[in-house]
């Protein structure tokens, strides 16, 4: 058999690569020049299936020249992504991946959480005073009821977020919550990659991923879940510092600073310092507005979700079952009986 220089094979494969990428991107069409939004893994542009003139979300990466392409786990990994089917996850509908560039197509969702904290979060109560919060009582429990039932669904198929925020929190025109991202910070492994240009809130990170534990577990997206939960009833960021430690510092202000008592085996963890300052919590019920807009039995959630001890912390399907959603408005929440899909558990 004729030998084919292993450089001419490369360069082969890249053209036949290269030309699979320009046809899918013919495939979906970009309708926009500026993109929706970037986050932690690439810009995401709102785009048109041209076959069912559909309008989707075409998430791009970049991949580093250097680097081998997408490792061949990653690839695993959104396969097994595309294969999640629930309400409240944003439907991953189609991947591509060539030798520079990774396409994600996605449903499209009109906004962000963040978008619709603006547009709907605030009330002129008075008509000299300044805008208050006022998203309503019914709307936060049918948001923090939505996002731990798809949290619930993903832990279910072994998959965690690690990056939960109201940015990649996506809500539809009826109201609907949709999680977007779920799986890729494994799928692409920390850290994140050089390409991109977001600057990595760390607001929502669980205390003991910013005291360098190495080993998490799926608590760590019920952390994220607390204090989403915790913004959505006072308008305020819990826990917003300008870096790791300053973040850290944010959650023993309002929790108390822990010690070995509280958090058995965090002298351990590798960033904790003895020399840390020592502060008392107040209760996350004396922060203004949260037992207004919570009620006791929300407050007893919040504590749960915000536990220091991850074990201790209430797992997503059992804060299903908490009290204070007894009386969640289930007419503005989509239902989930035609894509149970039992098989995948
Ligand atoms: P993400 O990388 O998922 O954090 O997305 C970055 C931004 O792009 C989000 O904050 C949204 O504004 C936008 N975006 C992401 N996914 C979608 C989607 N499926 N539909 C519409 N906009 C999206």
């Amino acid at each position: 058999m004729p030998q084919v220089p292993a450089r001419a094979q490369d360069e082969d494969v890249a053209q036949m690569l290269d030309d699979a990428a320009m046809a899918f991107e013919k495939k979906y069409e970009r309708v926009e020049k500026k993109p929706l939004g970037e986050g932690t893994y690439g810009e995401v542009y709102k785009a048109v299936d041209r076959a069912t003139n559909t309008v989707v979300a075409m998430k791009r990466m970049k991949l580093d020249q250097e680097d081998e392409g997408v490792p061949s786990t990653a690839i695993r990994e959104v396969s097994l992504l595309k294969e999640l089917n629930h309400p409240n996850i944003v439907k991953l509908m189609d991947v591509f991946c060539s030798q520079k560039k990774l396409f994600l197509i996605f449903e499209f969702v009109e906004q962000d959480m963040k978008k619709y904290f603006k547009l709907h979060g605030y009330s002129q109560i008075s008509p000299s005073g300044p805008k208050q919060w006022t998203l309503p009582q019914n709307i936060i429990k049918s948001f923090i009821f939505q996002l731990l039932r798809g949290v619930e669904y993903c832990h279910s198929h072994r998959i965690v977020h690690r990056d939960l925020k109201p940015q990649n929190l996506l809500i539809d025109k009826h109201g609907h919550l949709k999680i977007a991202d779920f799986g890729l910070a494994r799928a692409f492994a920390i850290p994140i990659p050089k390409y991109t240009h977001e600057v990595v809130t760390v607001w929502y990170r669980a205390p003991e991923i910013l005291l360098g534990s190495q080993k998490y577990s799926i608590m760590v997206d019920v952390w994220s879940a607390g204090a989403i939960f915790g913004e959505l009833a006072t308008g305020q960021p819990m826990f917003p510092g300008d870096s790791e430690i300053d973040t850290i510092f944010k959650i023993f202000q309002k929790l108390g600073t822990p010690d070995d008592g509280v958090w058995k085996g965090i002298d351990a963890l590798p960033d904790f310092k003895k020399t840390f300052p020592k502060w008392k919590t107040k209760g996350l019920d004396k922060i203004e507005g949260v037992a207004t807009a919570l009620g006791p039995q929300g407050v007893k959630l919040l504590e749960g979700l915000l536990k220091y001890q991850p074990h201790e912390r209430i797992s997503c399907r059992a804060s299903l079952e908490h009290p204070y959603f007894e009386d969640v408005d289930h007419s503005i929440i989509p239902s989930v009986a035609h894509c149970e899909d039992e098989d995948m558990l």
